[in-house]
């Protein structure tokens, strides 16, 4: 199995391992990632073995590995360049290949005629693609991430390490996303951390060190929010999200794991479409505004000028939807 990135599109695959494991119970799953991102397969009790593609290494070299363990059939949930080419490089072996997006998708928002609406689930085309493999239907898997023995510790040695109580209600938020248009603004994320202090929660944020700007811009508008920015490896982040009462967080990857780890969670889709994924139980906001959503991936600034798919969005309707989600207790697992 083939998805090398990124956190979000590697924990969206756990409901095609575990369809795959129920249509073949005796099979070696092997799943090719980035080194990096091993971690988040690495425990699932589904995969016997992680090939993780090292910093730096070439395509020939990683297919030699790859080949080495004798794969009979390759199902590639990456397709794209990388996986493309490995698949090359892999003469002989049968190969499944999923597609990310339905052309009749994005055709028309190509030619600008209409915003893009996926008309599948993401996990549905990862378990279509499951289906294609084993020439039958199968029932779909759940989307789950699980934790690796010393994730929990690893969280509460940082939290603690910064003044949090691991046993204590917390807030978890996450203002961070790889694409600006993407992001709720971080105001407003101090806001719901100040609405939550007031009610006796702790409040913790949450992102990579290229966010630590957000981290610190939320801490220093909410006395009392701890910023663990750049602080949480992998390994902590599972252990973080998993220790939070409720998570707040753009279309990222940490949004998806919680819903993986059924923290109740609140999502802000600006840009791109929510309707991909699903949320029972947890919370989405989406503006719907006539432009919305305006890409794939989302963009480095709005060409409308107005952002109004996030500005509008405020804070006041978060809160509300939050609120509720504090009392909800773990949710359960979703399938996609
Ligand atoms: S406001 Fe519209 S055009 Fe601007 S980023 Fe959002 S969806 Fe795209």
């Amino acid at each position: 199995m083939l998805r090398f990135s990124a956190v979000g599109d590697v924990v969206l695959t756990s409901p095609a391992i575990d369809a795959l494991r129920a249509a073949w119970p005796e099979a070696r799953i092997v799943y090719a990632i980035k080194e990096r991102l091993a971690h988040l397969v690495q425990h699932n009790p589904h995969v016997d073995t992680v090939v993780g593609l090292r910093a730096g290494e070439g395509p020939l070299s990683y297919a030699k590995r790859l080949r080495a363990i004798k794969p009979d059939v390759v199902l590639d949930l990456h397709g794209k360049i990388r996986s493309k080419i490995l698949r090359a490089l892999m003469p002989g072996v049968p190969k499944v290949v999923w597609h990310k997006r339905d052309f009749r998708d994005t055709l028309p928002v190509k030619l600008a005629l209409r915003p893009y609406h996926s008309s599948m689930l993401f996990a549905d085309r990862y378990h279509a693609a499951v289906e294609e493999l084993v020439g039958r239907s199968v029932p779909r898997g759940r989307l789950q991430y699980f934790l690796g023995p010393d994730d929990l510790l690893e969280a509460d040695r940082v939290m603690r390490a910064s003044g949090l109580d691991p046993s204590r209600p917390l807030l978890g938020l996450s203002p961070g996303a790889n694409w600006e248009t993407k992001r709720w603004p971080a105001e407003r994320f101090a806001g719901l951390a100040r609405r939550a202090l007031l009610r006796g929660m702790q409040v913790a944020v949450q992102g990579n060190a290229s966010e630590a700007h957000l981290g610190q811009a939320i801490a220093s508008a909410a006395p009392g929010a701890v910023d663990l920015c750049g602080k949480l490896d992998l390994r902590g982040l599972g252990g973080f999200i998993s220790r939070c009462t409720a998570f707040v967080a753009n279309d990222s990857g940490p949004m998806h794991m919680a819903r993986a780890l059924g923290v109740p969670t609140l999502a802000f889709f600006g840009s791109t479409d929510p309707t991909m994924f699903a949320f029972d139980g947890h919370r989405v906001l989406f503006a719907a505004v006539p432009c919305a959503p305006c890409s794939f991936f989302g963009r480095r600034r709005c060409p409308r000028g107005h952002f109004r798919c996030m500005l509008d969005l405020d804070e006041e309707r978060a809160w509300a939807a939050l609120s509720p989600l504090f009392s909800a207790g773990r949710l359960p697992l979703l399938s996609a």
